[in-house]
């Protein structure tokens, strides 16, 4: 009769909406697992590097008989080398899963931004000084702002590590803190190699690195950009990035002077 095909037609909208979002569920779950899996795979990835060299170091030493001391030693520097790489990778790797694992629990406090960047700066300085680059910050008036102290300089840590990493010796970093009444803007300016224009949309991604073995000999693990963004991100603020091939780089970070969960 006429209510029971009303049911029937009733219930059978309601499980193709039911299914429609199912499926739609589990397309997002196929999307999260599909990238967790590629994640999986590039960590291996990165991680067996250095260790298939320890290996072949380790090993061309044990199948040598009355190995020179020379060369001993200058196999174990080399080992030790990739022991460090190792290390750095594991390093910013816990460092990227602690962002994600604590979005949500930001310790949030007022912070003065030119006492925290020039505390950055002084610390890099040195590493600056070594290929005669030049590290100054411009601020143009005092910042305060509400944000995670240790999250927020880990990312600007990053991006002036960066710009002394990809510049050329005796070029320069240009820090600059600006606000205006709800934002906080910090642009970190090199007179470095800059980045290719295919490659810019990439260097957020983690391990993506333009130029791998440059990357690779002056110590980096392709995860410094994507640690930077996830700190800003999680401060509900925006990082850019515009560059030039051979002029230089600027990224650009505004994060909002009041935190708002
Ligand atoms: P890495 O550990 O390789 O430095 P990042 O995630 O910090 O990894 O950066 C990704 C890539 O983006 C780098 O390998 C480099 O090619 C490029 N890059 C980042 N910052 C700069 C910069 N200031 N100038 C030129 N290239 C840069």
């Amino acid at each position: 009769g006429y209510d029971a095909d009303y049911l029937h037609e009733q219930t059978y909208t309601e499980t193709m909406l039911i299914s429609d979002a199912f499926n739609k569920m589990l397309g997002r779950m196929k999307v999260l697992d599909d990238s967790r899996n590629e994640f999986v795979s590039n960590v291996s990835h990165e991680l067996k590097t250095p260790l298939t060299s320890m290996k072949v170091l380790a090993d061309s030493l044990l199948i040598q008989k009355d190995v020179p001391a020379e060369l001993y030693k200058e196999f174990m520097g080399d080992l030790s080398e990739e022991i460090e790489r190792e290390n750095k990778i594991i390093n910013d790797l816990l460092s990227l899963v602690k962002m994600d694992k604590t979005a949500n629990t930001l310790n949030i406090k007022s912070e003065n931004m030119n006492v925290l960047i020039e505390k950055i700066l002084k610390r890099l300085r040195p590493i600056a000084a070594t290929r005669n680059i030049e590290l100054v910050l411009e601020s143009f008036r005092p910042v305060t702002a509400e944000i995670d102290e240790m999250k927020m300089s880990l990312a600007l840590t990053n991006l002036v590590e960066n710009a002394i990493k990809y510049n050329k010796d005796d070029g320069w970093v240009h820090v600059s803190l600006n606000a205006d009444h709800k934002n906080c803007y910090i642009e970190v300016a090199d007179s470095g190699i800059g980045i290719p224009e295919g490659a810019i949309e990439h260097v957020f991604e983690r391990f993506y690195r333009v130029d791998k073995s440059h990357s690779r000999e002056i110590g980096g693990t392709g995860l410094g950009l994507a640690i930077a963004r996830s700190a800003v991100v999680m401060h509900r603020g925006a990082v850019r990035v515009y560059s030039q091939v051979d002029a230089g780089t600027t990224f650009t970070v505004r994060i909002p002077l009041t935190y708002v969960s």
